[in-house]
């Protein structure tokens, strides 16, 4: 919590919800020669932001602005609780409520699923997609927005996650397997996958997801690279050929309990007309 900030540092500190390193993607080489306090950007109650952050930021800026300041303390607060102080309880909480480590390879790298489609979701989990953030922080002159809602910088979670266009998506997947994918990020999503008890299932979801992935990349490259913006049925009826496309060419449709994965597939997205592998 902002007092005085001179205990701050404007750059590297989370004093406001998130570095503004990070938000800005400032190469990690340059941390150390970033220095300056809070009070280096204030003058009396009033912020005085460098020009260039006006110009390249101004979402950041607005946030800043908005920032409170209390007292002349410098605070450091639990951001999880109402009050910011961290109490046994709610350490007891967070200690309980962290996500089990999930072996995602197990789910990603699966003989149901072409090793292309697979290969994207790796790239994103270890963030090696050459989206704009990753291009800038090489060097890349680049323009800085999602080409799927023209309305918010090309970030990894906002592309493949929060983006209406990817929400949409996520929403009509939830809405087809009847589940809630909590898409605040693509572990949260493989781990809600991964609680659904039935094998087959699973399979199908977790590859209908990886689908998704891809089709959203396919899209934003479709858009950037051809001009072409397909919309929000065509991206379905990819992920749709796709996933049915996968139940086909699972080990398990060679057994008996194959036939689950290909009618769930078909039942559930609702392909009753699609063209299946006579079994
Ligand atoms: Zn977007």
């Amino acid at each position: 919590m902002v007092g005085s900030g001179q205990h701050i540092n404007f750059w590297k500190d989370n004093w406001f919800g998130e570095p503004l390193v990070e938000l800005m993607s400032i190469p990690k080489e340059l941390y150390s020669s970033l220095l300056s306090s809070v009070p280096c950007f204030r003058k009396g109650s009033c912020w005085t932001i460098p020009t260039f952050m006006n110009r390249h930021f101004p979402k950041i800026i607005e946030k800043i602005a908005k920032t409170t300041i209390v007292g002349n303390l410098d605070r450091l607060v639990w951001q999880k609780t109402l009050d910011g102080t961290l109490s046994l309880k709610a350490s007891y909480n967070e200690v309980m409520n962290y996500p089990i480590q999930l072996n995602l390879c197990k789910f990603i790298w699966s003989a149901n699923i072409a090793p292309s489609k697979s290969f994207t979701t790796w790239r994103i989990m270890h963030k090696k997609m050459p989206k704009d953030d990753n291009l800038r922080k090489r060097g890349c002159a680049i323009v800085f927005i999602c080409n799927l809602c023209n309305s918010h910088s090309e970030e990894e979670d906002h592309l493949f996650l929060h983006c209406r266009f990817a929400s949409k998506l996520w929403d009509w997947i939830n809405n087809v397997y009847s589940i809630k994918l909590n898409n605040s990020s693509l572990q949260s999503i493989f781990a809600d996958c991964a609680k659904l008890k039935n094998k087959q299932v699973k399979e199908v979801l977790i590859t209908c997801a990886i689908n998704t992935l891809r089709t959203i990349w396919f899209c934003r490259n479709q858009n950037r690279f051809e001009g072409i913006l397909l919309t929000f049925s065509q991206a379905i009826r990819r992920i749709k050929r796709d996933t049915s496309l996968a139940g086909n060419s699972s080990p398990a449709s060679a057994s008996a309990t194959g036939f689950i994965f290909t009618d769930y597939t078909r039942n559930r997205l609702g392909m009753t007309n699609y063209h299946f592998r006579n079994l």
